[in-house]
Parts: C-alpha cells; structure tokens; sequence
C-alpha cells in the first residue's frame, strides 16, 4: 500500500517550489504512483488504463521487466562515465539503432530529450547547407527550448523570443485543410515560400509524419515526397522528427516517415526510444555529421550507459513481442471501432491515424467544423472517472489523443470506445439538461408534463449500469470549464 504524501499535498508542494508555467491534466490532478504495462495507479490504487503512455513515450509498458532489468543491470556495475571513456554500451546501442534505419542513415548522436535533438538536428542542418531558412509546418511542435520553438507553429507555446530563420508552410491536413488530401498543393506552398521568402537556398525542412501536438494530424498522402524534392533542389536537407511517430507505432512500418516512401536526411527521436528514459537521438549520413566534426560537439549525458542499456533494450522488446504488427492490428480495429461510433455521434468530426497513433476530432457541427472544445474538455474528465486516461491535442484542445502503451489489447480498446460511446451519450443528456437547469429547473418541469424526472434522476436512468460516473463530476466539469480550456500538453 502507497504511505506517501496525498494527492493535494503532493499539488501543493508542486504548486510552491515547481515553475508556474507547469500544467496539469483534470481538473482534481491524479497523482500516479505506480505503472504496470498499460496500467496507471494512483494513490488509492485505483487503476486507470493508460491510453496515453506519458505523452507517448512509455513504448512498450510502464515498468516493462526486460527493460527494468537492463536499466538496473547496467546501474549495478557503472551509472555514467561520459564519453571521455570508451564503454561498450553506447556503440551497441547506436549500432542496433543504425541496423533499424534505411539508406546511409548510419551515425548517431545521442542527447536526452526530443527538444535536443531537433536543436542538434538544425545545428548540423545549418552549417552543412551553408544557409539559415528552415522550415516546418504550422500546427508543428518541435521543441520547448528557444530555437525549437521557432520551429513549434503553436501560438500556445511561443514566447516573445528571437524565432530565427523559419517559414511556417501550410499545413497538409486533409480534415481542415484548404486543399484537402491534394499532397500536391499543399507541397507548391512550400516552392512559394521558397520563391518569395529566401534567397532561393534553405538549410531544411522538419515536419512530423503525424503531428502529435496538434493533434494526431496525418500529411496529406504524397506530400513528404514531393516537398522532399523542392527542398533537395533547394540545397537544403529533410528532417524526419520521429519523436513520436517512430519505433513501430504507426503499425503499417517501423518509422512514421516510411508511411510517405520517403528516406530523409537527418532523423530525430526521443520519448519511446527510452520507454521513459530521459534519452533523445539524431541519426544521420556520415557526410552531414562530419559538419560537426570541424568543432566539439558534446553532450554529458547523451548515451549514457544506463540509457544505452535501457534503448537497446527497447530495441530488442519491440521485435521480440512484435510490437509493430501488433500495434497494425489493434491499431485498426480500434480505428474500425471509433469509425463506426462516429456514424451514431455528430460529435466525432473526424477519426484518423495509424497504428496506435490516433486522433478523435470533436466538432460541434459537421458542415463548418467547429471545435468542440467545451465537450471534449468535460468528456475528457469523464474517461478519467471511467478509469481511462487519454490525452488531449490541438491548437484548440478539441482532439483526443490515443497513443497507449504499444502493449495496449483489443480488448483495452474496446473498452475505450465503450467507455466514450458511454460518455458521449450521457454528456449529450446532460448538456441538454443543464441548458433547462440554466432556464431554471422548475420551470422546466411545469412546461414538460411528461418529463417529470429531476435532473439527477434522468440521467441516471438514462446512462447504463454499467459505468456510474457520479453526477457531481459531470455538473462540475461545466461550472469549472473556464478552467478546463487551458492550452494542452505535449
Ligand atoms: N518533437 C515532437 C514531435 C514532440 O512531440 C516533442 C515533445 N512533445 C518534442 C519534439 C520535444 O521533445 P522533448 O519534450 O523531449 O524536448
């Protein structure tokens, strides 16, 4: 049994020492205090299933034992010694890595975080191309740290700082974009920004094969490779950020850029390359990473051996439990399943993804597609009183992100779509409620003879058994939706 400090100690504490700019999920925050495979644990050991695996990054389950095993293994014998000293385990790690990348993406760079290695990524991107312009998608994050957020096209994580050389591109989404699923025209944007916006010449170009942060948006299909080309002609290298999209989650293939034909020049990785180790990588062709050698490029931490041991690991969990067909499979009944709710709830706009990488876009019309953004605050607080925690995205916070542990089962996805399915319908007789609530409750009941249940009445007979949210959760949510609306989290 869990003895540590409660939850709202735990938030006070936080609250005092810990920067203001830290946000949390829910409005009462969970405290988590263990983590087993797909599952969360709180201080009262109540179980939550996780479909949202620590930002994506705990790839093959919380507490994985071949993984806790390599980590402690390596901790026994040596923490860290830094690359100063030769040891075996950063040259294995980066070797199994390699072995995983197609064409002449062969050496390695360790850092620790996702932040890092786009740093790194335009810090070789710079110099090799002799130019500054780089560019990337709107609705793109790349990074917290003050050059990567000129390449995040978030207004919600910029701060009045120096954005250096970027040009924000339009974003290839088919669901709202202005060109549809048309690739095509969505990549002459890019030769027009080149055109019109620099000199001809760029350093490079970013982009993610599914946004995460914005919300599990996919490119539109054959955008990556003729944008590739523009670049190319245009000197600059393709960078691939694999933060999220990689190490087989998209289940049709092991890296997310391999889903558009394309073979990038430089590749960035981090989150679920450590199953929750704080590790990053940049892989790229011996010819660019040679830039760096005219200078030291060093990093303390990077590939340390605890890390090393522990991404190797990762590496060899993903094949032996076949995690990429796996996340092929549950992927797409999952997909089926949220397609198929989608036909009995308007609210759903849009169901997309691959793998288990996916978004669920909440609108509240169809036709002009606006954000849902109040419901799918409130439905989010209901998964979690229903015991599943997923996550939220988009610059308007209106898309749910499904990104579990890979470990994550069909039958775990049913019970999510069971679980919304729930939630979208009770929501929808409470939101109709509570509208007459705001009308006044008498009121309502004189006018509608027949309706002659309380509020609290109707919507408990009118929700399944099965799942009894309590009720005060669901008025709260509203009354609280100011502070629901907050800006969301990577
Ligand atoms: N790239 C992508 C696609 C990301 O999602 C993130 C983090 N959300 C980053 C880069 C930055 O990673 P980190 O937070 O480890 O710096």
């Amino acid at each position: 049994p869990y003895n540590g400090p409660s939850a709202d100690e735990v938030f006070q504490k936080r609250k005092k020492f810990l920067g203001p700019s830290l946000f949390h999920f829910y409005q009462k925050p969970l405290n988590i205090v263990e983590g087993k495979m797909q599952y969360l644990f709180d201080e009262t050991g109540r179980r939550y299933l996780d479909a949202f695996a620590g930002i994506v990054t705990v790839s093959c389950g919380h507490c994985h034992p071949d993984i806790l095993n390599a980590i402690n293994e390596q901790s026994k014998l040596l923490q860290h010694a830094t690359t100063i000293y030769l040891h075996h385990a950063i040259g294995d790690f980066a070797e199994a890595l390699a072995a995983k990348m197609p064409g002449n993406l062969k050496v390695v760079y360790f850092v620790n975080s996702g932040s890092e290695a786009n740093e790194l990524a335009m810090m070789m991107a710079r110099p090799y191309t002799g130019s500054l312009e780089m560019i990337s998608l709107r609705n793109a994050y790349h990074g917290g740290s003050s050059n990567t957020i000129g390449l995040t096209a978030l207004n919600t994580w910029k701060y009045p700082l120096p954005q250096g050389e970027i040009h924000h591109v339009v974003n290839p989404d088919p669901y709202r974009g202005v060109f549809g699923s048309d690739g095509s025209m969505y990549a002459k944007d890019v030769q027009d920004h080149i055109d019109y916006g620099t000199s001809g010449k760029v350093a490079g170009f970013i982009a993610e094969t599914i946004q995460g942060v914005g919300g599990a948006v996919e490119l539109a299909p054959g955008y990556l490779k003729s944008v590739y080309d523009i670049v190319r002609k245009a000197g600059g290298v393709c960078i691939a950020d694999e933060v999220q999209t990689g190490f087989g989650r998209t289940g049709s293939h092991y890296w997310g850029f391999q889903t558009q034909d394309v073979v990038p020049d430089i590749v960035t990785m981090a989150k679920g390359i450590g199953n929750g180790l704080p590790l990053g990588a940049v892989v790229t062709t011996p010819e660019i990473a040679s830039v760096l050698a005219t200078k030291i490029q060093f990093n303390t931490f990077g590939g340390n051996p605890v890390c090393s041991a522990g991404g190797l690991a990762v590496l060899n969990v993903i094949d032996k439990e076949r995690r990429q067909t796996h996340c092929a499979e549950v992927g797409s009944h999952l997909i089926q399943r949220l397609k198929d709710l989608q036909k009995r709830h308007d609210i759903i706009g849009d169901v997309r993804g691959r793998g288990l990488m996916v978004g669920i876009e909440l609108v509240t019309d169809r036709k002009d597609k606006t954000p849902a953004k109040a419901e799918t605050a409130v439905l989010f607080e209901q998964l979690r009183e229903l015991g599943i925690l997923v996550g939220k995205g988009g610059l308007h916070g209106n898309v749910f992100r499904i990104k579990p542990p890979m470990c994550f089962t069909k039958d775990d996805a049913d019970f999510l779509v069971d679980a919304l399915d729930y939630s979208i319908s009770s929501s929808a007789i409470v939101a109709k409620l509570y509208k007459k609530e705001e009308a006044g409750r008498k009121k309502v009941m004189e006018e509608e003879e027949d309706e002659d249940d309380t509020f609290e009445d109707a919507v408990c007979s009118k929700t399944p058994a099965r799942v009894n949210t309590p009720l005060s959760v669901i008025t709260e949510a509203f009354e609280n939706l100011a502070d629901l609306l907050k800006p969301d989290i990577s």
